[in-house]
């Protein structure tokens, strides 16, 4: 069994991810950002997806600043895309790198917070489009990418911890937290004894970001990790050191004692 402390006391070799190229989705703000940032420094050429422009250049310079390794922007709205998008996004990687090393599943949308029996229905198909089918689609679409890496490419859904116990309020955000583990138990079943691609799901913890603000608008954001602080766990599963670890789902933040 993999301990949780090794996970999130992980240190990566600054030379981690050289050579490989890294899509993460959400790219420009929360989790997504400092994952991305991570990325880049330990070598990685990075694909910041994301549906606002500023945001990912903030990112983009971020990392230059930082003299990170290549980034590039990657405009695209998960929850607008068609199939037809996503497999122009699995074209372009082809033909400009022939082969993805990892991909982020980052991207999210909260929803109401409220009962269920009040939640709005255009709100729900929103939130599992976002969260859930998309980001199946997504995936789907990448395999071939995926399939061409040389290092055996690994996938990161995201997960969460109302994902794992049902908790009021929480609607149709834990609904695809819930189906996003199953999803990444299906798939890893599928692929397991495949090669080396892996497919794994993080929960990252409470953790210091906007999503994080507006679900508890009342709590002391300085009591909660950052995003930056959670990113070990994310190069851990994205490096060689993670080769094995299939359909697991981790936490990206020690259990509080
Ligand atoms: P965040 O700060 O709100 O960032 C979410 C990111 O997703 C933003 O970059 C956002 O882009 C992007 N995004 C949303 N809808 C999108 C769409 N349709 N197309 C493309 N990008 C889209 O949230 P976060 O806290 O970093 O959360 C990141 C992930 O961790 C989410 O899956 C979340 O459920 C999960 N999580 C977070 C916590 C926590 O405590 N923060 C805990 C458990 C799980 P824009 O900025 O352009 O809107």
């Amino acid at each position: 069994m993999l301990s949780n402390e090794k996970i999130t006391n992980y240190a990566a070799p600054l030379d981690l991810l050289a050579d490989r190229v890294i899509l993460v989705t959400g790219a420009g703000d929360g989790i997504g950002r400092a994952v991305a940032r991570a990325c880049a420094a330990h070598g990685a050429t990075v694909l910041l997806a994301g549906r606002t422009i500023a945001k990912l250049e903030d990112t983009y310079d971020a990392i230059a600043a930082a003299g990170g390794c290549d980034a590039i922007i990657c405009p695209i709205d998960i929850e607008g895309a068609t199939s037809d998008d996503f497999q122009q996004f699995n074209a372009d990687i082809e033909s400009q790198f022939g082969h993805l090393d990892g991909l982020v599943n980052n991207a999210g949308i909260l929803g109401q917070r409220t009962p269920l029996s009040h939640y709005k229905t255009d709100v729900w198909e929103r939130v599992i489009k976002t969260n859930l089918s998309a980001q199946f689609e997504l995936t789907q679409a990448l395999m071939p990418s995926l399939q061409a890496s040389s290092t055996g490419a690994s996938i990161i859904f995201t997960s969460s911890g109302v994902g794992r116990k049902g908790r009021a309020f929480w609607g149709a955000y834990a609904v695809s937290k819930f189906a996003v583990e199953g999803l990444v138990q299906t798939w890893a079943a599928e692929v397991e004894g495949m090669g080396a691609l892996r497919i794994n799901a993080i929960n990252p913890g409470a953790t210091r970001t906007q999503m994080r603000a507006t679900a508890y608008p009342a709590e002391n954001p300085e009591t909660l990790k950052t995003a930056t602080d959670i990113t070990p766990a994310y190069l851990y599963l994205l490096g060689d050191d993670s080769l094995g670890i299939n359909g697991q789902s981790l936490d990206a933040q020690a259990a509080k004692k």
